[in-house]
């Protein structure tokens, strides 16, 4: 399994909590002007012009969402970030600052935070964040990480999910169902490892489901790329949950119905070879799977020459009148009802 290499361990209770906090943030690098103060006092301080300010946050528990059996620290930091970055991005805004807060048992050595920092440092570093303040803590069992993003938007760039209009296209980035597999390839070897501790992992064949797992990347660039097409969306919502569930939010936010073709949904060739390995069906991997991070987002129909051809854009659907309903368009014709946990078999 993925192992800690680092053989040195100093405990916390030696060190106290203020010496963690500045060993911890000492690296921590300000990209942004508008930070004006960073850690280091009881507030940061964002400077705000005329744009609109977006916040959100996230409560990651170990056991619950993270084992760190197979999560490395360093990737669980990473991970942590891109989880609220995705949802600044879904917004149609910039992330700008992130809080950091932990809570920890003694479980936890200096050499271990220092991983799961320069996780967070690396993601700050490649989205070009700062990572102003935070909160740390002791737990009477494992680990929580709850991270907090601040972004920015311009008032008429600013996406909600309640924008969807009958005909409007429904678009996916990149591939789906990949970190769904990823993950039980690892519960899997997980569970081999449990069995004989000597066994090596196998995961030659699912290196990209296993990276989709660990080392997701938030959607920034295709925010850039949208910009630079002049489309905006008319409605969006980032795809942490499986694509089904998050298509329904759309549908009851903007009070559209939608038709989504089955034959049209992404997906790596990974994903694809795998649920046949593993006699998955991967239109239900990819409806109820969730942790992809991709976007999922509606355009009016005439912007759709603005997108055509681009790779990492593909239309899946559109919209609809609220009485057609949600649907799964087979690829064998046949019109079936969306629900969140996939589809319902008639
Ligand atoms: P307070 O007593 O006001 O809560 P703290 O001593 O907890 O202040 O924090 C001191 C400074 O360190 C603050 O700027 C806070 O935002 C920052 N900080 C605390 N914990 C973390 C952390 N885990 N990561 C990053 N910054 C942190
Ligand atoms: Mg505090």
């Amino acid at each position: 399994m993925l192992e800690n290499k680092n053989q040195s361990s100093t405990s916390l209770s030696d060190l106290g909590e203020f010496k963690l906090i500045e060993h911890l943030t000492r690296q921590t690098k300000i990209y942004h002007q508008n930070t004006i103060k960073g850690v280091g006092d009881d507030c940061a301080v964002l400077e705000n012009d005329k744009l609109q300010t977006l916040v959100t946050t996230d409560l990651l528990i170990e056991g619950v969402h993270f084992d760190l059996g197979y999560m490395p620290l360093k990737h669980l930091g990473y991970k942590a970030v891109m989880v609220n970055l995705s949802d600044i991005y879904a917004m149609n805004g910039v992330a700008k600052q992130i809080t950091v807060s932990l809570a920890l048992s003694n479980r936890f050595t200096l050499e271990a935070l220092e991983e799961l920092y320069a996780g967070i440092h690396l993601a700050c570093k490649n989205y070009q964040v700062d990572l102003v303040g935070g909160d740390t803590t002791s737990s009477t069992k494992g680990m929580l990480i709850s991270i907090t993003a601040i972004g920015e938007v311009d008032k008429k760039d600013v996406v909600y999910r309640s924008g969807a209009k009958p005909k409007d296209l429904l678009v996916v980035t990149g591939d789906l169902g990949g970190a769904y597999l990823g993950l039980q390839i690892l519960e899997r070897e997980k569970q081999v490892f449990q069995v004989n501790p000597n066994a090596q992992p196998e995961l030659e064949n699912y290196t990209y489901l296993v990276e989709r797992q660990l080392k997701p990347e938030a959607r920034k660039d295709i925010i850039e790329l949208l910009k630079k097409l002049e489309v905006k969306p008319t409605s969006m919502i980032d795809i942490s949950d499986g694509l089904s569930s998050e298509i329904l939010h759309l549908c009851k936010q903007s009070n559209v119905g939608c038709n989504l073709y089955e034959d049209k949904i992404p997906m790596d060739q990974q994903v694809i070879s795998t649920c046949e390995e593993f006699n998955m069906d991967s239109t239900t991997v990819v409806l109820s799977g969730g942790e992809d991070y991709e976007l999922l987002f509606t355009i009016l129909q005439e912007d759709y020459p603005k997108i055509k051809g681009n790779p990492n854009l593909t239309v899946i659907g559109h919209m609809t009148d609220e009485d057609q309903g949600k649907n799964l368009i087979t690829r064998a014709n046949q019109k079936i009802e969306l629900i969140a946990q996939g589809w319902n078999a008639i």
